[in-house]
């Protein structure tokens, strides 16, 4: 009986132990670093001829529902939608677009994926064939699918900047997938820290969440300037406390470079004390579009440009 008791206790303990590791453990590394150069970032977005973006728009086309113990360490079950967004960027003359957001086949509505605006997606479409230019912070399909599964994907070639480690690893960009033979001819955008896309917008590479992402500072004519940061965090908490998904969706479900990502946790952090002024967008937090909605950095609702 003694013997059963003790068995009980040290599986009790290492049970515990296994969920502290995998569900609970969100400490900062000590050496977890990202070098962030905000001058150089400031001084490329001026670095290209032409008018900065007047405004930036978004829709929404779906919203996840995760439990809060998957979007940070140590976080309790109830769940909190996961929004998924497009953006685009308003020139006087044209238009960019910041990710795709997903194409209906992709969001299959399940206790998961509770919320799919069919309009909303038809909205994204219809701007990715107008845009100038498209960025995609990052292979996700929840990002990259409504490119990939976009019925004219080859007309939007000569305006997407999928990146060169993007394109190298189409499995983190599952289940979007393109038609095989899309890409052919395809010249990817291949730059080392940082690269100038357009007038006011600037690619920053941020490889951890995935591969090939990357963050996007953008701009405005007013001079206002916001930082998308993709999925390197999904919501502002996990840069507010500094703490990141846990290990049993970092290293079982995603396969994410944890050590990196807390280093970018850790600089955007200090980005945000240092420079409260730059309006960090993290990739799925609703709140954060409301209050950047309210207060003039984001508009809802894409709209036409000119003739295009
Ligand atoms: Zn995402």
């Amino acid at each position: 009986m003694r013997k059963l008791a003790a068995w009980i206790v040290c599986l009790t303990a290492a049970l515990g132990m296994l969920y502290w590791w995998y569900a609970v453990d969100g400490r900062m590394p000590a050496d977890a670093d990202f070098p962030l150069d905000i001058a150089e970032l400031r001084r490329l977005s001026g670095s290209l001829p032409g008018d900065l973006p007047r405004e930036v728009r978004y829709e929404k086309v779906t919203a996840f529902a995760f439990p809060g113990a998957m979007i940070a360490a140590g976080d309790g079950w109830a769940t909190q939608e996961m929004p998924v967004y497009a953006y685009q960027l308003i020139y006087p003359d044209r238009t960019g677009m910041i990710d795709s957001a997903m194409t209906r086949d992709l969001a299959k509505p399940d206790f998961m994926v509770p919320y799919f605006d069919s309009a909303a997606q038809g909205r994204v479409a219809a701007a990715l064939e107008r845009a100038s230019f498209i960025l995609i912070t990052h292979e996700h399909s929840d990002h990259s699918g409504g490119v990939l599964q976009h019925p004219r994907l080859r007309a939007l070639l000569p305006a997407l900047r999928l990146t060169r480690v993007q394109m190298d690893h189409p499995h983190y960009m599952e289940p979007a997938a393109a038609p095989e033979g899309s890409f052919a001819g395809y010249r990817p955008l291949s730059y080392e820290r940082a690269a100038a896309i357009a007038p006011g917008v600037v690619a920053v590479a941020a490889p951890g969440h995935t591969p090939g992402s990357q963050m996007v500072y953008v701009r405005l004519a007013d001079g206002r300037e916001l930082l998308f940061l993709g999925d390197v965090s999904w919501k502002h908490g996990n840069i507010e406390r500094q703490r990141e998904r846990p290990r049993f969706v970092t290293d079982w479900l995603i396969g994410e470079d944890r050590h990196a990502v807390f280093g970018q946790l850790r600089t955007l952090h200090q980005l945000a004390q240092r420079e409260p002024a730059i309006r960090q967008v993290p990739g799925h937090d609703g709140d954060v579009v409301a209050e950047l909605t309210a207060a003039g950095f984001l508009t809802p609702g894409f709209i036409r440009i000119g003739n295009q």
